[in-house]
This record gives structure tokens, sequence and C-alpha cells, in this order.
């Protein structure tokens, strides 16, 4: 079924806040969507724009097109993906359809991971879409009167979805770099940077010295990480080494624009939780043991922190998928 009832901006669920961070950088923060919607970062240069990551669908993408003109009428000329996740690279189309001479960027592994997995699961959206959609119709069914409104606003944005990935033209990047790529612009220097694995195996940091901003995809965000793709033995090693930086204001690919405080937070819930997974695991614990053990261990520093955004993203659902992860890649 077509879903032409939902087509136009944001296929209802792209709100962003967009926040001025330093002067010509801005974070335009996603709300919190069924079908997640990463941050874009905004760089307004002397001869036109960069921006960084494009969300989970076209649609979203073309919301920050049109906010973009409340800022500046200069053309987006760079496109960065920090990874290769479906939230943060599916809305890369419409740049260059938008902007003929866009180029889109970003390091080799993360190229590479597009063509290998990201391509795939493109396929993978457009075959599990129709069964999702059957189970919230079901869900629906048997619903009492409480939950249905946010049951038939999931369908509906299921149903625009679904559209949306089936009709997907994937624009891969076109220029990648080894480990660092420098921009200088008239008016500031733009850092490409890969500081090693983490969130995935090619994440990339985008740092400007001047303004003292970094960029961080999801090596760091507002809620519990997803480390389905992820590397949690070496993810804190990977933060050190961004802790080394000058900055002060922190755009991640989810959550607000954060400072350094969330970066020490943040770097030791990856560096505590692997640590306890180790010691579990080494004393011959099973995994259900460890999930149990370690969560408990946890929760009193790190639940509160986590749980910033309430039901969305639920830091008990987040660590026991971070355990399970860390558990297989270190017993
Ligand atoms: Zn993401």
């Amino acid at each position: 079924m077509d879903c032409c009832g939902h087509e136009g901006p944001g296929g209802g669920d792209a709100r962003f806040d967009i926040q001025k961070v330093a002067e010509g950088v801005y974070a335009a923060v996603a709300a919190p969507a069924y079908k997640v919607n990463c941050n874009t970062a905004i760089i307004e240069n002397d001869d036109g724009v960069m921006i960084v990551d494009t969300h989970s669908k076209q649609s979203a993408a073309r919301v920050i097109v049109e906010r973009l003109r409340d800022i500046t009428r200069k053309p987006v000329r760079y496109v960065v993906n920090t990874h290769f996740h479906w939230d943060h690279w599916h809305g890369n189309e419409v740049y260059p359809a938008t902007y003929p001479d866009a180029e889109i960027v970003t390091n080799q592994i993360t190229r590479e991971a597009m063509l290998m997995k990201g391509l795939k699961r493109i396929q993978d959206h457009v075959r599990q879409g129709p069964g999702e959609i059957a189970k919230l119709k079901a869900d629906l069914q048997a619903a009492s009167p409480s939950q249905r409104t946010k049951l038939e606003a999931d369908l509906r944005l299921a149903e625009a979805y679904l559209a949306e990935v089936k009709a997907l033209k994937p624009a891969l990047p076109t220029i990648a770099f080894e480990q660092t790529m420098k921009l200088y612009r008239r008016d500031r220097e733009i850092h490409l940077l890969h500081l090693g694995r983490a969130h995935t195996a090619g994440d990339v940091f985008i740092y400007l010295p001047k303004e003292k901003v970094v960029i961080t995809g999801d090596a760091m965000i507002g809620w519990t990480p997803f480390m389905g793709d992820g590397y949690p033995d070496e993810w804190a090693a990977t933060l050190d080494r961004l802790a080394q930086l000058d900055f002060t204001h922190i755009i991640m690919g989810h959550g607000n624009v954060t400072g350094r405080e969330w970066l020490g937070t943040f770097r030791s819930y990856v560096h505590d939780m692997v640590e306890a997974v180790r010691q579990e695991a080494a004393t011959g614990a099973t995994l259900d043991e460890v999930k149990q053990r370690v969560t408990a261990k946890l929760a009193p520093r790190y639940e509160k922190p986590f749980s910033a955004y309430g039901d969305y993203r639920p830091w008990r659902t987040g660590v026991l998928a971070n355990v399970e992860r860390t558990f297989a890649m270190v017993s």
C-alpha cells in the first residue's frame, strides 16, 4: 500500500531543535522518534555548509534542508557520515539532489561498512517492514483505549518509513580518508578524525579546534549506548584519546548538546561495565548471572544519569544488551 497521506516534511516524526553552539556552528537536536533520528551538526563556512549525519530517512534530511534556509543561503558542500548505521546516512541522497556539488565524506572503514553491511540493512528494513506493520495492527486490535493513540501513531510512522526505505537511493560517500582529513577554510579549521574503535570500527569525530567543539556520532550519546556493532573493550581508550583534545562543547549522535562532564560519566560507564563483565566472566558465571550481577552493581551510579530520556531507550534494557555483547567478546 502506498502511503500518500504521510508525505511531506518529516513524515511526522522528524522534529529538530536547532541550537547555536558557536559562531556559525549549530546542532539540530532530534526529538526522540519511533524511527530514531540522529542529530545533525551544521557548520557554516565562508564558501558553503558542512552537514554531519543525515538521519534514518530522506524526509528527515529534507526538514534540515528547509530549516537551513533560515540560517544561510550558502549551499551544502560537504556531508560527513560519522558511521555506517542507518539512522545516520539514509538521508544522504537528499543533499546531492538539492546541492549538485555536495560531496559525501567519511573514512575508508565506514564507507566499506556501508557497502558490506549498510546496503544489506536497507534490504532488511524493506523485508521486515510488512511484519512490523502487521504486528502493530494486531497490537492495535488488542489495545486498551489508553494505548491506542501511541500505537496508531507508531503504525502511521512504520508505514511512512517503509514507503521511504523502499524508495531510498543509497548515496555512498564520494570522498573517503584513512586516519585524518583536515579542511582549512578562510574562517575555520575542521578536523575529521579516526581515534580508534568504539561504537563501530570506523567512527569519525569532527573537531573544530578554534571553536572548541567536537561532534562524536554515537561514540557518545545521551542515553545508554548501542554496542551491537561496537567494541566495548576498546571504547574507553578511544574516548580517552578524544579527551586529550581541547574542547568545551560536545554535539553527540543523540541527545542534547553537552560538555566534558558527560564525557566523564559516559566513559566511566563503558569502562566500569566492561570491567564488571570481565570480573564476573572470570569466575565462570553464566551469561544470565553476569547480566543480573553487573546490572545490580552499576545501577546505583549509572541508572539515573542514563535515564534522562525516560522510557525512550531505558537503561535497564540497554545495559543487558551491552553486557551480552561484552560477555561474548571477553569470555
Ligand atoms: Zn544513531
